[in-house]
């Protein structure tokens, strides 16, 4: 995989405090989703454990090898389990215990904890003993999309820094290098600014689904087509992605009626062409999008989604008085 050209300000300031010997005990990698802070904090991991200390992470070496597997000795990734959607604080304590130990390798022992956000608070407050008196040689790299979530005497205790989305160009110059060519503008439009997520997309899939979802959300929102196979249909297969172009389309609507950005930016909101869904007025606009955004973070709720997604389709082609 090729370096992410927008993290190469990040990857000099790392390298710079390694060299200097003066890289803190624990980070923590503020990342805009899917924008690569887990790949920095592997990139971060090899760099403390390469065995070519002058070309670090040279990527050649055993341990440069075994760390991008996951399957250094000294190198502990730390995420949910897969029944869960926190880190617990059997996992923590596990980590601890790790850490204390001498490493195999006389260097360094690396922690991961991605996606960090999701440390419950038992979780938390174990992984603030070790981050108070962090053994000799400990590197703790914390990747998280909302560090908000997390005590303010973790984030205290850590160095931050901060990954934002990149540009399109830079994503797709990336995606391009990393995966070969593709319409990744139109699946990175689709997913959201998140090259990371787009890389392990097919992209020619995504760019069917999302011209078959956008067909079927101008259909529904005309009165025509059938809600009840329409729902069935997405809900069975790649809902997640389906949702997000929801979503996107959902938006558009909304950014047309403000007048700004989007497809409608030359358009005035007074002269607004009336098309599909121009029925629905902003406020019932915002309620579908709510509606969205709850159906894509419920992925752990055992709910009808299909029957969720009929009235989303249904409420499209109410006609407001
Ligand atoms: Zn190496």
């Amino acid at each position: 995989m090729s370096i992410p050209g927008w993290l190469t300000a990040e990857i000099a300031s790392l390298r710079g405090a390694y060299d200097a010997r003066r890289l803190p005990h624990a980070i923590l990698i503020h990342e805009a989703p899917g924008s690569g802070g887990d790949w920095l904090a592997g990139w971060a991991a090899r760099l403390v454990l390469c065995s070519n200390p002058g070309d670090a992470p040279c990527g050649r070496c055993t341990s440069c090898q075994r760390a991008a597997q996951g399957q250094h000795p000294d190198l502990a990734l730390v995420q949910p389990l897969e029944s869960s959607t926190q880190i617990r604080i059997e996992q923590v304590r596990e980590l601890s215990a790790e850490l204390a130990l001498t490493s195999h390798q006389g260097g360094y022992k690396v922690g991961i904890l991605s996606p960090a956000d999701t440390l419950n608070r038992f979780a938390a407050n174990a992984l603030l003993k070790t981050l108070e008196e962090p053994p000799q040689g400990t590197l703790l790299l914390l990747v998280a999309t909302q560090p908000s979530r997390l005590p303010a005497t973790i984030l205290s205790r850590c160095q931050k820094v901060r990954i934002r989305a990149p540009a399109p160009a830079e994503a797709i110059a990336w995606l391009e290098a990393t995966r070969g060519p593709g319409d990744w503008g139109r699946v990175l439009a689709v997913l959201g600014a998140a090259p990371m997520l787009a890389a392990t997309a097919d992209p020619a899939a995504v760019v069917e689904v999302a011209s078959e979802v956008r067909r079927g959300l101008e259909e529904a929102a005309a009165g025509g087509g059938d809600p009840v196979a329409m729902a069935e249909r997405w809900a069975r297969s790649e809902l997640p992605l389906r949702l997000s172009c929801v979503e996107n389309w959902l938006t558009e609507r909304i950014r047309g009626r403000l007048g700004g950005g989007g497809d409608f930016t030359k358009v005035r909101p007074g002269a607004h062409p009336r098309g599909p869904a121009e029925s629905l007025d902003l406020r019932q606009l915002f309620g579908l999008l709510d509606t969205v955004r709850e159906l894509k973070s419920s992925f752990d709720v055992p709910i009808n989604r299909g029957l969720a997604l009929e009235s989303l389709l249904r409420s499209l082609s109410a006609r407001s008085a």
